[in-house]
């Protein structure tokens, strides 16, 4: 690959792009300062100092380069329009880029592509009286957003109410600003979509979760969407991005509102925050579609899939200015974890991006379960109160599943059933299957083996009879296993029971009453619950509910006598 790519922009977008044209042989040029993240890993002296918005030195670039891209999107681009009539190819197109770089024209051009977003009103003086107007309209709360220069939450100001407004027309004063609508948003989240010359591909739909407006994680997947809702974020991505010009990857932020509607957040022209878990999750990386992108080399759709879920945590500068490196000493001895640095030096402005950890697992769970000691170093290393993990959103969906069920017969089924109800109403996502001990031995044995592996969490066994298939179970497995005796057709119940609770030594199941596939069911949750707060929650909902309904109903009793009562229930 005899090409030289340019890039405007060094810092740490650029510097990860860099590591992807290295694997591939090809050549980059950098212009940003002197010993910029992205120039520190690439071995030439041909580099441009100067600023991206300096049209002499991207001149300067372009006569150095077969194709110039950019990392960031506040760059001169009249430059760029003049040196694409003189055949420079820059890519994403200067048009797509001078379009982004405002925020309202970004989103005007957005609105006129028919793409949901939150509506804005552009904004003269930004007065007091003008943001009156602009409350009567869009009601408090609102933003106000910088329309050029914002990132990382800078350029925005949200006003909660009229107690603010003063606040608001002073930071109108020194720069554009227009005004959009309140997004009631139940959480964020982001798709990488990559324009090539003959389509628009995407990577999965992420979550992003943000703090200060700085995004501080990032889940891949995004956790408990509902398939459908995470295709149609997808589309949505792919929707908007294919209507600007030009070829590259693009990050796009959405909300999703409490009903499950999507509205595009913004875009960026570039790689983002939100892809870099694709460097260690995918077959390629945001950085690698780009370079294919731009370079019209071969892109297979099935390489932006995910072999692995993931965490992001992004390394800022703490509040108070101290250093990295307890974070960092942190992460060095975290399993499964990447650690990316940006080679920023040490770090003293608060809330800047040093670097970023990714730790992938075979499960969200098992991802979030590993990231949270570093979150925890995160959050004291920032000045922060140590948060608790961020919990889970579950409402279904397609997800991998936390508990297999498994019986001995199909006749078993109707004992489970009240149980799987319970496991749904929670929506823990979990798998059935009939894996008998006695007649497919040599499945059930694979199944069970395999169980841990695939981000299975508990077993619940049910068996009647000679119910060996609990017992069985715990032999192939180190995951706790609840068994379910089941009354067959005779004996009432009893052999079912012994046969399951009478394990040897070393070897537990744990027995729940013989049909009791609820306790079951509970059991697992409060297993689930011990790492999974949301799971813990509905435990908790469930034992109150519970504590309510005994009440309601000594009530009535103590209201009537015994026999009316005994007449009412029938
Ligand atoms: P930046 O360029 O700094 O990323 P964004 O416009 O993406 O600016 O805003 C940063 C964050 O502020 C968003 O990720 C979101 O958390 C919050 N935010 C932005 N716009 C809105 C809005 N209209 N309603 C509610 N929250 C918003
Ligand atoms: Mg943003």
């Amino acid at each position: 690959m005899n090409k030289t790519v340019g890039v405007l922009g060094g810092g740490q977008l650029g510097r990860m792009f860099a590591e992807a044209a290295n694997r591939l042989n090809i050549k980059v040029l950098i212009l940003d300062k002197e010993n910029a993240p992205a120039k520190q890993i690439l071995g030439t002296s041909n580099h441009i100092v100067g600023s991206f918005k300096d049209s002499h030195a991207i001149r300067q670039l372009a006569a150095e380069c077969d194709v110039l891209t950019a990392e960031i999107e506040h760059i001169d681009t009249l430059v760029l329009e003049e040196l694409t009539q003189s055949g420079v190819i820059f890519e994403p197109h200067w048009r797509t880029v001078a379009t982004i770089q405002d925020k309202f024209d970004q989103k005007q051009h957005l609105k006129s592509a028919g793409i949901a977003l939150a509506d804005s009103i552009s904004l003269d003086s930004g007065s007091v009286d003008e943001l009156k107007r602009v409350a009567e309209v869009f009601d408090f709360p609102f933003m106000l957003k910088s329309r050029r220069e914002a990132y990382d939450g800078r350029g925005n100001l949200p006003i909660m109410s009229k107690d603010d407004l003063d606040h608001g027309s002073d930071f109108c004063k020194d720069r554009k600003v227009y005004a959009e609508r309140w997004a009631p948003f139940k959480a964020e989240l982001a798709v990488m979509a990559v324009k090539t010359k003959d389509g628009v591909l995407s990577f999965p739909t992420v979550e992003t979760v943000h703090e200060n407006s700085i995004c501080k994680l990032v889940y891949a997947p995004a956790r408990n969407l509902s398939r459908a809702t995470a295709d149609k974020a997808q589309q949505l991505a792919r929707k908007a991005v294919a209507a600007f010009e030009g070829k590259g990857v693009f990050g796009v932020e959405m909300f999703l509102l409490e009903n499950d509607q999507l509205l595009i957040n913004e875009i960026a022209p570039r790689p983002h925050n939100s892809g870099h878990y694709t460097i260690e999750s995918c077959p390629i990386s945001q950085y690698d579609a780009h370079l294919r992108a731009i370079l019209d080399l071969p892109i297979p759709p099935s390489s932006l899939e995910m072999r692995e879920p993931a965490v992001m945590l992004n390394i800022l500068g703490s509040a108070t200015g101290g250093s990295i490196d307890p974070f960092i000493t942190a992460a060095l001895s975290n399993p499964r974890t990447s650690i990316h640095l940006y080679g920023k030096g040490p770090a003293t402005t608060p809330g800047r991006k040093m670097g970023h950890v990714t730790v992938t697992a075979e499960t969200m769970a098992e991802a979030e379960q590993l990231i949270q000691p570093l979150i925890d170093v995160f959050d004291k290393h920032s000045g922060r109160k140590p948060a608790s993990a961020t919990p889970s959103r579950a409402k279904g969906g397609k997800e991998v599943p936390q508990i297999a069920v498994i019986m001995g017969s199909d006749s078993d089924l109707p004992t489970l059933a009240p149980g799987l109800t319970i496991l749904d109403t929670f929506a823990i996502p979990y798998t059935v299957r009939i894996t008998s001990a006695h007649r497919t031995p040599e499945v059930m044995a694979s199944f069970v083996s395999t169980a841990a592996s695939t981000g299975i969490r508990v077993i619940i066994a049910a068996a009647g009879g000679a119910a060996h298939l609990p017992g069985m179970a715990a032999a192939y497995t180190s995951l706790p296993v609840i068994g379910v005796p089941v009354k067959a057709s005779s004996l009432d119940g009893q052999d079912s029971l012994y046969s399951i609770v009478q394990m040897p030594r070393g070897v537990p199941v744990a027995t729940v009453a013989i049909g009791n596939s609820v306790n079951a069911a509970l059991l697992a949750a409060r297993i689930l619950g011990v790492s999974d707060l949301r799971v813990r929650g509905l435990v908790e909902e469930y034992a109150r509910k519970a504590n309510e309904e005994v009440r309601e109903k000594d009530k009535r009793l103590r209201e009537g006598n015994w026999k009316s009562y005994m007449e009412k229930k029938g």
